[in-house]
């Protein structure tokens, strides 16, 4: 299925795949705390592997075929929560910096 976020199922208006959304918050960690920014990429590694779908789709920021497309909440969301136990002042601002990707999307029930 097209558009639909393997992992909380909910419409994804704007596909945006792993990889673009790991420099949008790589380019944030960098500027504030460097030296997570490898490990970071550690902890989306799972991730990405289970995302992964069949059919490949369209990133609408790259412009990519990729079958790494989630919902910017669930890709967040999965970052905040890492971030939080790493270090917590910072998932704070995380929160604030990403508050419109954390907002939850809306479910489609098939
Ligand atoms: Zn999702
Ligand atoms: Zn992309």
């Amino acid at each position: 299925m097209r558009n639909i976020c393997s992992k909380c199922n909910s419409f994804i208006l704007r596909p945006m795949c792993a990889l673009c959304l790991t420099d949008e918050v790589e380019a944030w960690l960098s500027q504030q705390k460097t030296s997570l920014v490898p490990k970071l990429k550690d902890h989306v590694m799972p991730l990405l592997e289970r995302i992964r779908t069949q059919e490949s789709q369209k990133c609408s920021f790259c412009l990519m075929e990729t079958r790494y497309i989630t919902c910017l909440y669930c890709y967040t969301k999965y970052v905040y929560d890492w971030l939080e136990q790493t270090d917590r002042e910072l998932s704070k601002e995380f929160l604030e910096f990403f508050k419109d990707f954390l907002t939850k999307p809306k479910q489609v029930y098939a």
